[in-house]
């Protein structure tokens, strides 16, 4: 494990090349060329941009540092990052994953993996004795989302890594919705922790980008590997603005997690919600767990309504949120979880997680608490 030589807020405003090495310019300038001269015939030390960009590597420093790992990758997306972590298993593999994860992942796990020869058991990770029995000879690896998405459950990382550590299973973890400022996995003995940093560490919903940070340096070998031979690196522009955003994140995850918080509390108590799910909540099942893992509750929460009918009226009413599939912006993000983040999942699966028409996920941006407050009142009658 990397040592933190500095605390997080500190890191992420100077995230190791806080400043262009060549000029001093206070920020890395976004290095948009594709590849490099070689000269006298001999690479310096970047050769061709899918190998390497200066304007990539500093967010690729950036996560290792805010991670505690050793090494990061940055991606195209939050999806490339998970196929990049998850092509580390090999055709025959057996892989373990949270049965409540998010819709993509889903997808991926279960419609690509076997097309590639690699079986996937879905299971309650919350349910360590279920993740026991799903372990097979040919399991190589655990997929874990913690809190899940979008119905919180946690999952004991520390106890995960302890059956890992007993079937030499490597341990990955979505971390996308706690960011390393709430939940470092990789200090708990994770492998792998993969962000869909389109979400907060972005922050603006205006990028498209996956990190992925591990410590132990095989696998970072093994990932660069990859990096390259697949190619969906992430662009010196995206890289520039995912650098500008994880500058203010702390700021920002702070702000919106105490709106969270106050709109979880003003959310329980109304009688067009019939339930809440938020690690903040005093009665949150888990939330000792929770905090046992994490330092935060985050900035997003889950609710049902009492009625599915309230559901169109709501999405109809609101102005603040933006209603999207989507979360971590500065802005308000509303999501239908059943049509938008989790499409993707049969209905079936969707109802035997606890996923109904009915639910409704918020991302909380950076809007007065008061006038978000006014805006959900007024569309729940
Ligand atoms: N992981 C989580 C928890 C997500 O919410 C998402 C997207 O919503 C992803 C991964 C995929 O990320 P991206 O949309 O950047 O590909």
């Amino acid at each position: 494990m990397a040592e933190l030589k500095y605390r997080p807020a500190t890191l992420l405003v100077h995230q190791g090349k806080d400043r262009d090495p060549a000029t001093g310019a206070a920020t890395v300038p976004i290095y948009q060329a594709s590849t490099y001269h070689h000269a006298g015939g001999t690479p310096g030390e970047y050769d061709y941009a899918r190998s390497g960009n200066p304007s990539r590597e500093q967010v690729e420093e950036a996560v290792a540092l805010l991670e505690g790992g050793s090494r990061g990758f940055a991606y195209a997306s939050g999806m490339t990052a998970i196929g990049s972590a998850l092509a580390l298993l090999e055709s025959g593999d057996h892989l373990v994953a949270s049965a409540d994860l998010y819709g993509g992942s889903w997808r991926f796990i279960t419609g690509v993996l076997p097309q590639q020869g690699i079986s996937c058991t879905l299971v309650d990770t919350t349910d360590t004795q279920a993740v026991k029995a799903a372990i097979t000879p040919q399991t190589r690896a655990l997929f874990l989302e913690t809190p899940s998405n979008p119905l919180f459950r946690i999952t004991d990382l520390r106890a995960m890594v302890e059956i890992a550590g007993q079937h030499g299973l490597i341990t990955m973890l979505d971390n996308t919705f706690m960011t390393p400022l709430l939940q470092r996995p990789l200090d708990l003995g994770i492998d792998v922790t993969i962000h869909s940093a389109t979400k907060f560490l972005g922050g603006h919903s205006d990028i498209l980008a996956g990190l992925v940070s591990v410590s132990d340096h095989a696998l970072g070998k093994r990932l660069k590997y990859f990096q390259n031979a697949f190619g969906a690196v992430l662009s010196p522009f995206d890289s520039f603005l995912l650098s500008r955003g994880i500058k203010t994140l702390k700021v920002r995850l702070d702000a919106a997690q105490n709106t969270a918080g106050e709109l979880a509390r003003r959310l329980i108590r109304h009688p067009a919600v019939g339930r809440v799910w938020y690690p903040g909540l005093d009665d949150f099942a888990g939330r000792e767990l929770h905090f046992s893992q994490a330092c935060g509750a985050g900035a997003v929460l889950s609710f049902e309504l009492r009625e599915e009918s309230q559901v169109k009226t709501l999405l109809g009413s609101v102005k603040l949120p933006i209603i999207a599939p989507s979360l971590g912006g500065v802005e308000t993000i509303l999501t239908h979880c059943w049509s938008m983040s989790h499409g993707a999942i049969p209905a079936r699966d969707k109802l035997r997680q606890g996923i109904s028409k009915k639910l409704l996920r918020i991302s909380v941006g950076l809007e007065d608490v008061d006038d978000l407050w006014q805006d959900l009142e007024t569309g729940f009658f």
